[in-house]
């Protein structure tokens, strides 16, 4: 996959598990509705449940696009520690890929390392799929991060499990 030079990524992800407040979904599949057929794009915060585990608390939709144009600004960041709780920070990012399903591409991948999971190795990226509701209402979705393949500077995408909170 892609060759990116960088061994601080390691070959196992760091997060375990990542509990979602079910009304941050809401927003989430909102704003993906809304910005359909684009792209809507955003952060995450939350804070450690334990050293493996997170819970997002938090989000801010930054914008729309295409999946070349994602990038986000120190504004954008700035903005975002504005309406986080005291002991919250950025724990990643999420965007919604409308009618293509789940999964991170290339450029999501260079994109998650370089903007967070370089920065903090707990940082998670949320995909939601907007097109595909299920019977609450809600996107389907799924969390990952980015891992190095043993023995070679190639990088792939991990599934994280997930757990929403009514
Ligand atoms: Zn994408």
């Amino acid at each position: 996959m892609s060759e990116i030079e960088d061994l601080s990524i390691p070959s196992s992800p760091k997060v375990k598990s990542v509990t979602l407040m079910g009304a941050l979904l809401d927003e989430m599949t909102k704003y993906s509705k809304e910005a359909m057929p684009k792209e809507a794009i955003g952060l995450l915060g939350g804070k450690e449940l334990r050293t493996d585990e997170l819970i997002l608390s938090s989000i801010l939709f930054v914008t729309e696009g295409d999946e070349v144009s994602v990038s986000f600004s120190d504004e954008d960041f700035k903005a975002f520690e504005d309406i986080l709780e005291n002991d919250c920070y950025c724990l990643g990012w999420w965007h919604s890929h409308p009618g293509y399903g789940l999964f991170l591409s290339q450029t999501d991948i260079k994109t998650h390392i370089y903007s967070f999971q370089l920065h903090n190795e707990l940082s998670v990226a949320l995909v939601v799929e907007p097109t595909k509701i299920d019977m609450n209402g809600r996107a389907s979705f799924q969390f990952y991060q980015v891992i190095r393949e043993k023995g070679s500077n190639s990088f792939k995408y991990q599934e994280i499990a997930s757990y929403i909170q009514p």
